[in-house]
C-alpha cells in the first residue's frame, strides 16, 4: 500500500503505492503510526481525483470528479481528530495536460506514477475538530 522511512528528526518520507487512493493511505499510516496532529505535503501524479469546494452562501459542499491524468503540484494539508478518528484536512492543486491547473480540497485521488509526501508528526492528542454552524466548517478545537 505504502512504504515509509522515519527521518532522524521524528519526520517520516512517505511513498504511496501506485494505483492507490491518497486520502486513505494516508489516513491508514496515520492510524498505524499514531500520528494524530501534524502536517502532510508532498506530490504525486494521478489518473483519478474528486475535489471539494465549500460554498459559504449555502454552507454546501460541491464535490467535482476528474477523470484524466494529473499532476498533483502541491499538497499541503493537516491532520487531526473528529470524535476521537484520524481527521486529515488536505488541499491540492493539480495541473493537466494542457498545463492549466484545477484545485480545492482532496477527497480521493488515485496514484497513476508515484506519490511521495512527508509528514510531520507534532506528537500532540489535544488537536481535534468541530462543526461550526456559523462557517459550515470543522474548525480547529482546543
Ligand atoms: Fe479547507
Amino acid at each position: 500500500m505504502y512504504k515509509y522511512l522515519s527521518t532522524k528528526d521524528g519526520r517520516y518520507i512517505l511513498s504511496i503505492d501506485n494505483h492507490e487512493e491518497i486520502s486513505a493511505a494516508l489516513a491508514d499510516f496515520c492510524r498505524k503510526k499514531g500520528v494524530r496532529s501534524g502536517i502532510v505535503g508532498g506530490i504525486a501524479a494521478i489518473s483519478q481525483a474528486t475535489f471539494r469546494f465549500l460554498d459559504p452562501a449555502t454552507k454546501t459542499y460541491v464535490d467535482k470528479t476528474f477523470d484524466e491524468q494529473m499532476e498533483i503540484t502541491c499538497l499541503a494539508g493537516n491532520i487531526s481528530t473528529k470524535d476521537g478518528e484520524v481527521y486529515l484536512h488536505l488541499h491540492v492543486t493539480a495541473s493537466r495536460r494542457d498545463y492549466t491547473c484545477v484545485g480545492g480540497h482532496l477527497l480521493t485521488a488515485r496514484v497513476n506514477g508515484a506519490c511521495e509526501l512527508y509528514v510531520e508528526d507534532y506528537g500532540l492528542d489535544g488537536v481535534g475538530r468541530k462543526f461550526d454552524p456559523e462557517t459550515g466548517l470543522n474548525l480547529y478545537e482546543f
